[in-house]
């Protein structure tokens, strides 16, 4: 009998983390008379980014929170983008910006990421946050790594000592993923598109995270017996008949019966993603009224 791996359930993860940040929401509007508030800038009509904005408005309203979707046009300037930017951060209902990538090709991401006061970067982005995180301080962390985090210590308890390889080396995931399983105790090897014998780093991992964007590279036989896997890859492909489906980074079907714990594509690292970006509107909410969040949140838990 061929064993089979305990799939972690990233969706109910994420529902019972929201469930937690809307009872900390509640708390905070009763004793405070404080709502946090997140403003989402989508520029263009990305079809994935239509989708992503629309979730995480409705995902704010179901948690307590109030949010601002500030729509442009595809062609908007990088100035007028940037006028916006400077009003929310002076906005004082406005804890938590977030300017959804990718922006059109003529606009510069990192002068726009700049630009968003750090105590609001919500998407954890910009450099001053991603300079915390190297150095330890407080700040605001990127969401899909945090949820990786958080789903890895969901399967496997204690991190600290386990191999972990991360296959992508984006600032987006697979850097701050690194400092974030650095924090864990873990010893972390990065892996890329120029690492030598992939198959060979991946299988020297007890945690092994992929988040490359390419359909199905890791395979089963890569995977280290009773490994946990988190796969951070979305990535469409045709399903026949005119439809689409998503897939993983990873070839659940071979993986599975390898791994130990295996997240599945879609309902695995994608819900944690919106889920941690509410915990940061929360936390960035708790800093600019001067709130400690472990009065509200127990963080050892999460
Ligand atoms: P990216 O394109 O910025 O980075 C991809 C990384 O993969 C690069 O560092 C590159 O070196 C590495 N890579 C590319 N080809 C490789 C190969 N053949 N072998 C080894 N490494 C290779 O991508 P990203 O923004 O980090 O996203 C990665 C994936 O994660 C994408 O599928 C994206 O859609 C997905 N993603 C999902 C979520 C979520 O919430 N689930 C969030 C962000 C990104």
């Amino acid at each position: 009998m061929s064993r089979q791996a305990r799939i972690i359930d990233g969706k109910a993860i994420a529902a019972d983390l929201r469930a937690t940040i809307k009872t900390a929401t509640e708390k905070m509007a009763r004793k405070h008379d404080i709502q946090p508030g997140l403003a989402v800038v989508l520029v263009g009509e990305d079809p994935a980014s239509q989708v992503y904005v629309r979730n995480k408005g409705r995902q704010c309203a179901e948690a307590g929170m109030k949010s601002f979707t500030h729509r442009l046009p595809a062609e908007t300037g990088e100035e007028q983008i940037l006028e916006l930017v400077e009003n929310l951060n002076r906005a004082p209902a406005v804890d938590g910006i977030l300017v959804q990538l990718p922006l059109p090709g003529h606009i510069d991401a990192n002068r726009i990421i700049d630009a968003i006061d750090p105590d609001k970067d919500v998407d954890g982005l910009h450099v001053i946050n991603a300079g915390r995180l190297i150095s330890g301080r407080e700040g605001l962390r990127p969401c899909t790594p945090v949820g990786c985090v958080m789903l890895a210590r969901h399967a496997l308890g204690d991190l600290q000592g386990l191999n972990a390889v991360i296959v992508g080396r984006s600032n987006l995931v697979g850097k701050p993923l690194a400092q974030l399983l650095l924090n864990e105790n873990c010893t972390v090897t990065i892996a890329h598109s120029r690492t030598r014998h992939l198959n060979q780093v991946c299988h020297g991992a007890d945690l092994l995270i992929a988040a490359v964007g390419v359909p199905e590279l890791i395979k089963g036989s890569w995977v280290r017996p009773g490994a946990c896997v988190i796969d951070v890859g979305i990535n469409r492909v045709d399903a026949g008949g005119g439809k689409m489906r998503l897939i993983g980074d990873v070839e659940f079907d071979t993986a599975v019966k390898t791994a130990g714990f295996i997240t599945p594509v879609p309902g695995g690292v994608g819900p944690m993603t919106i889920a941690c970006l509410l915990l940061n509107t929360l936390r960035a909410a708790c800093t600019h009224h001067d709130i400690a969040l472990a009065s509200y949140i127990d963080l050892t838990r999460i």
